[in-house]
């Protein structure tokens, strides 16, 4: 039936998905449907149908800051890769939910424009990390974010201004109003040599090699640092570097990473989280707080 309602809607449908690539841990979860609209209109007809007819269903960007906590989903995944054009006017970049961060940052650093550096090294697509508010180097997205165009619960498209978007550390109305959905962002950037910002961003990439475990699945920082702490530090201190649950381990490159080293299950990820959070609290009286998602 839901097959059938996309594939005569013209809308790209996938049934009984193994999510494996679909996330940077590389879990082995499967789910009923993942979908691709193409446009708004189509991200609209899918939106009713599901409702309508009451299906689960969830937004997945780049799968880089999730956890797949359970083997199968009875859900349908909306993936807006499709929505993946991007203009560049003067010092302004308007650019749809689905264009991934990486390579936005090339494009202005090839064009001379300045401001995107911070997500030279960010796994993440436009819409979802606007709703993360992804940053890194001190920076972050609510620094270069005008505006951004959403969909709001009554299927209604509008833009919100920077300041409507209740921007904080990792945070932003998105995570709160779990019915607004980004569709495209405008960021504001700044004229500089092309060769500096190249600088800038080939430093970041070697100095991320040297000192994360890149060459492992992994979804970036597992843990926010607490106030004036580095959870990293902390973890290490408690000697959990190396520890491993199945295959999910505390790198040893960076204590505030987790690798997916064999086949690790969502399970196992969540159960070293846990065990991580006992033992650094047992030793310091600190409450780490988990920067990735768990999705269940
Ligand atoms: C090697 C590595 C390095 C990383 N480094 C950093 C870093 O330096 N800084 C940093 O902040 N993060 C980092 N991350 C984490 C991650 O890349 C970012 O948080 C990124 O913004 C997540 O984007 P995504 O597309 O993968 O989102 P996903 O993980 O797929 O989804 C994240 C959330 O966004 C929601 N969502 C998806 N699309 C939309 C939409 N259009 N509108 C509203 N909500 C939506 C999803 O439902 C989900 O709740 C890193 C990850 C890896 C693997």
């Amino acid at each position: 039936m839901i097959k059938d309602f996309f594939s005569n809607n013209g809308i790209y449908y996938l049934e009984d998905v193994d999510l494996t690539k679909y996330n940077t841990y590389r879990l082995h979860s499967k789910a009923k449907g993942m979908v691709f609209p193409s446009t708004i209109e189509e991200l609209i007809i899918v939106l009713k149908f599901l409702r309508d007819k009451n299906i689960s269903h969830m937004f997945l960007g780049n799968g880089s800051n999730i956890i797949f906590a359970k083997e199968y989903y009875d859900k349908i995944f909306i993936k807006l890769d499709k929505l993946n054009h991007y203009e560049i006017k003067d010092e302004l970049l308007v650019a749809e939910a689905g264009v991934p961060l990486i390579k936005l940052s090339l494009e202005c650093a090839k064009k001379g424009l300045s401001g995107l550096e911070f997500t030279c090294a960010l796994p993440g697509l436009v819409g979802s990390s606007v709703a993360m508010n992804a940053g890194a180097y001190n920076s972050s997205i609510a620094d270069i974010l005008v505006s951004t165009k959403v969909l709001t619960k009554d299927l209604n498209v509008k833009t919100m201004k920077n300041s409507e978007l209740d921007f904080s550390y990792r945070h932003s109305i998105f995570k709160t109003n779990r019915d607004l959905i980004c569709l495209e962002a405008t960021f504001k950037l700044e004229k500089r040599s092309s060769d500096e910002i190249m600088e800038v961003m080939t430093k970041r990439q070697h100095k991320r090699r040297e000192t994360q475990p890149l060459e492992y699945p992994c979804a970036g920082s597992v843990f926010r640092n607490p106030d004036g702490l580095f959870a990293g530090k902390l973890i290490e201190d408690c000697d959990l570097k190396g520890i491993n649950i199945n295959g999910a381990e505390v790198s040893t490159k960076h204590a505030n990473f987790i690798i997916n080293k064999g086949d690790a299950t969502g399970e196992d990820i969540i159960n070293l989280i846990n065990l991580i959070k006992a033992k650094v609290y047992d030793k310091f009286k600190v409450e780490l707080i988990l920067e990735q998602e768990i999705i269940y």
